[in-house]
């Protein structure tokens, strides 16, 4: 399951964040998951205590910063809000929209102590 992949790198992640630092344990870490990035973020979260156990991220919070897709179309250059990694622009069709948000996938603060 990829959601549990995601889970275990984020852990490890907080784990050898810990490490460099002189804190016991992991408080909360904070995760930034695009809306296209084909994470499902409350499967994430369902995951990580699992996977925090027994490490020093047990009973940390996992807080999941969704961030919303966004594109803009190469023809016509207006924004939009895209389905789709395949982005197609509402005022032109263009099929080549680029996609500037909403792919992320990365742990953006960690809070020890
Ligand atoms: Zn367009």
């Amino acid at each position: 399951m990829h959601e549990m992949s995601v889970a275990m790198s984020i852990v490890d992640i907080a784990v050898s964040q810990l490490k460099e630092s002189d804190a016991a344990r992991v408080l909360k870490v904070n995760v930034a998951v695009g809306e296209l990035s084909g994470v499902e973020a409350s499967a994430v979260e369902f995951c990580y205590s699992a996977c925090a156990r027994g490490t020093a991220a047990e009973g940390s919070e996992l807080v999941i910063e969704r961030v919303a897709a966004r594109a803009v179309c190469p023809e016509c250059s207006c924004e939009f809000h895209p389905e789709h990694s395949l982005a197609i622009c509402p005022q032109c069709g263009d099929f080549g929209g680029k996609i500037v948000s909403g792919e992320e996938l990365y742990v953006d603060q960690i809070s020890v102590e």
